[in-house]
């Protein structure tokens, strides 16, 4: 599977899966966008990418932020003259049981996971349908499918972002862009190392590959929905999940 000459887009991508999504799509020729809400790292991954034969570009994108995202992606079709590929990798959690969830943390996870993938989908779909072609994944997560005690706001937003995916794709069919999604379990990162190890160790218990993914596990998955070997894939959720959710 080869990107040669494709420029992605990838949210939240200064590191954890973000950044591994971004190694393995400059690995297979792409150019890549590293956005992420903090500048500093995220020119630090976009100068590592260039090792990979990749032109890269850093930028300053709060997801939440739809000015700031619009203004990002003017920049972004200014410097590298197209959008052939979208990944939405940026989220938070602000875990707590739902009883005691304070407003803020929902509003907070709601806002970036969900209301961040509208952002930056809306700005980039209207050039994809200029283009007539393009790729949109949406990196959801397991959780969104079956749900997880102290997770009300972060399930809520991933299953949110598969609806959100469903009907991008219907509505995007007939332009040539194809809109999916991830839907990780759960996979070795900064996200995931806040667990607690006794937690931790309950949950390998029900993954019947008895262990965590690695974010190469998502990045792989992400460089075949983006290549042309998906090209008749469009509004499907691909689980990464070690079989735990089937
Ligand atoms: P991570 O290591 O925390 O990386 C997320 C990146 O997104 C960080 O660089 C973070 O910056 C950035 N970010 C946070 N808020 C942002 C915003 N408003 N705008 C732009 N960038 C923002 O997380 P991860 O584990 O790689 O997760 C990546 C995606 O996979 C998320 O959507 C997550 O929900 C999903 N996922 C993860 C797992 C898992 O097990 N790890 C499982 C299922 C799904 P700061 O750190 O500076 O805030």
């Amino acid at each position: 599977m080869h990107l040669k000459d494709k420029v992605a887009l990838i949210t939240g991508a200064a590191q954890g899966i973000g950044k591994s999504i971004a190694e393995t799509l400059a690995s297979a020729g792409a150019n890549i966008v590293v956005a992420d809400i903090n500048l500093e790292l995220a020119a630090q991954t976009a100068d590592e990418l260039k090792k990979l034969g990749a032109k890269t570009m850093a930028i300053k994108m709060n997801v939440a932020e739809k000015t700031e995202v619009e203004n990002a992606v003017k920049q972004i079709k200014e410097q590298m003259e197209k959008i052939d590929i979208l990944v939405n990798n940026a989220g938070i959690t602000k875990d707590s049981l739902f009883i005691r969830m304070k407003k803020e943390a929902w509003d907070a996870v709601i806002n970036i996971n969900l209301t961040g993938v509208f952002n930056v989908s809306q700005a980039v779909a209207i050039l994809m349908m200029k283009q007539r072609s393009g790729k949109i994944i949406n990196i959801a997560s397991i959780v969104g499918e079956m749900g997880n005690v102290g997770q009300a706001n972060y399930s809520a937003s991933k299953a949110g972002v598969i609806g959100l995916t469903k009907t991008l794709a219907r509505e995007l069919a007939p332009r040539g862009v194809t809109v999916n999604a991830i839907a990780p379990g759960f996979i070795k990162t900064a996200m995931t190392d806040k667990i607690p190890e006794d937690v931790k160790n309950k949950m390998l218990e029900q993954i019947p590959l008895k262990k965590l993914g690695e974010p190469e596990d998502v990045a792989a998955a992400t460089l075949f929905l983006a290549s042309n070997a998906a090209d008749y894939i469009t509004g499907q959720v691909v689980n990464v999940n070690g079989g735990m959710y089937m």
